[in-house]
């Protein structure tokens, strides 16, 4: 039996991944510290949990409209304009599973066959991933760590072509933490408007951000043109400590939503309902719990970049958002740990997880070849331990 191509091309995800692979080497009796994942270790508030089970308890409402909850759409617009300063209605707004079935349902509504995208690497793999099932061509901008990572209006005339029909943009981005400013965001605003481009913003990361100097500013606020051809992308996940409850979203103009709704409707139907009132819940018991996850990311943040700028032949800049720190590991390269050679940051990434018990990302995944990723959101005590075992590793090799 035949796979089809798109089947048999499409990659694994990489974060996905290095659970399961930390998951079955810890059944195996291995004692492998997870620093792979972006998935903070605090438990979803109780508010949250009882609003779902409340909502479970007393009937579920059957199927919702493949939008979704017309009450969370509207507290979502609710938060929208008290956030960004702009106004939505509910029918700009597809409740989803995940923030990343919302990039999934955008990326299909507006890239066709032959279709170019634009993506900033560093990236997170899911959008070349899903460039590509769309049958597209992601256009990759490399973009430098003197830019802070962020492309530049001369990097995004290079990359346009007739083909173009969208640009990618993630800040606070995944994996390097980069965070645009407004004037940064005119710059591409005005590139997308001129050259009639969507806008995908992916916004998951809003409110990791952990400099009391820069603001978050969504693309979107920007003015009303921009606005219209921008689909944004949020999610529960990692803001309210929701992964596994798998609830996202999009807002964009009303004709886009009700194509990403439609095909919504042919894949999964509508968000999980018991979700979908979960997530309600969160948006209306205020940002306590946001402050808390904060200050603790925070401190594991600072942690983590000491640490790593306290090792030799790592580099790696503090990021000023996200949960991850992206390290430049071509300082170790052409070394030979255990009769193998080191020349990538994949090389570094199997050696890390098989002989010293610790899960990161290659940075080939996310387009950059010489890097890894350490994700600080699993809890100080991992972060500590996946820390002293990367400095074993270095002290006894190098
Ligand atoms: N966008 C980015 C940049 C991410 O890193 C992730 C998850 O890691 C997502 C979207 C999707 O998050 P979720 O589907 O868990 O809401």
């Amino acid at each position: 039996m035949i796979l089809s191509e798109r089947a048999t091309q499409v990659k694994t995800s990489a974060e996905l991944k290095a659970s399961a692979e930390t998951e079955k080497m810890n059944i195996n009796g291995y004692d492998v510290v997870n620093l792979g994942t972006g998935e903070v270790d605090f438990e979803t508030p109780s508010y949250i949990k009882e609003a779902a089970i409340r909502a479970i308890e007393e009937g579920l409402p059957r199927y919702t409209s493949a939008e979704g909850n017309v009450e969370l759409r509207k507290a979502i617009c609710e938060k929208t304009f008290s956030e960004r300063g702009f106004e939505c209605t509910p029918e700009n707004v597809v409740i989803t599973n995940g923030g990343k079935q919302a990039v999934f349902n955008a990326v299909f509504s507006i890239v066709g066959q032959g279709d170019e995208v634009i993506i900033s690497a560093p990236y997170w793999q899911s959008y070349v991933e899903l460039v590509r099932l769309a049958g597209g061509t992601p256009v990759i901008i490399h973009t430098k760590q003197e830019h802070g990572y962020k492309m530049t209006a001369h990097e995004l005339e290079n990359a346009l072509t007739e083909k173009t029909r969208a640009i990618i943009v993630n800040s606070p981005n995944n994996p390097t933490g980069a965070l645009y400013t407004p004037e940064e965001l005119n710059v591409i605003a005005d590139f997308a408007e001129k050259n009639d481009l969507f806008v995908i913003s992916d916004e998951v990361y809003d409110k990791m951000i952990y400099s009391g100097k820069v603001r978050f500013t969504s693309i979107a606020s920007l003015g009303k043109e921009i606005r219209e051809r921008t689909i944004l992308i949020n999610s529960f996940s990692k803001t309210y400590s929701m992964t596994p409850w798998r609830i996202g979203y999009s807002i964009s103009d009303r004709q886009t939503a009700k194509a990403m709704a439609n095909i919504q409707s042919h894949s999964c139907t509508n968000a999980n309902v018991a979700s979908q009132y979960a997530a309600l819940a969160a948006l209306r018991g205020g940002d306590g719990f946001i402050t808390q996850l904060l200050n603790e990311l925070k401190r594991r943040r600072d942690y983590m970049s000491q640490r790593i700028s306290d090792l030799p032949y790592l580099r790696s800049a503090r990021p000023l958002g996200g949960l991850y720190i992206f390290v430049n590991v071509a300082g170790l390269f052409g070394a030979s740990v255990n009769n193998k050679a080191i020349n990538s940051g994949r090389d570094v990434s199997d050696i890390l997880l098989n002989k010293y018990n610790v899960a990161t990302v290659a940075g080939d995944v996310f387009g950059e070849p010489d890097f890894i990723r350490l994700s600080f959101a699993p809890s100080m005590e991992s972060v500590i331990l996946g820390l002293n075992r990367i400095e074993k590793f270095i002290k006894q090799n190098f």
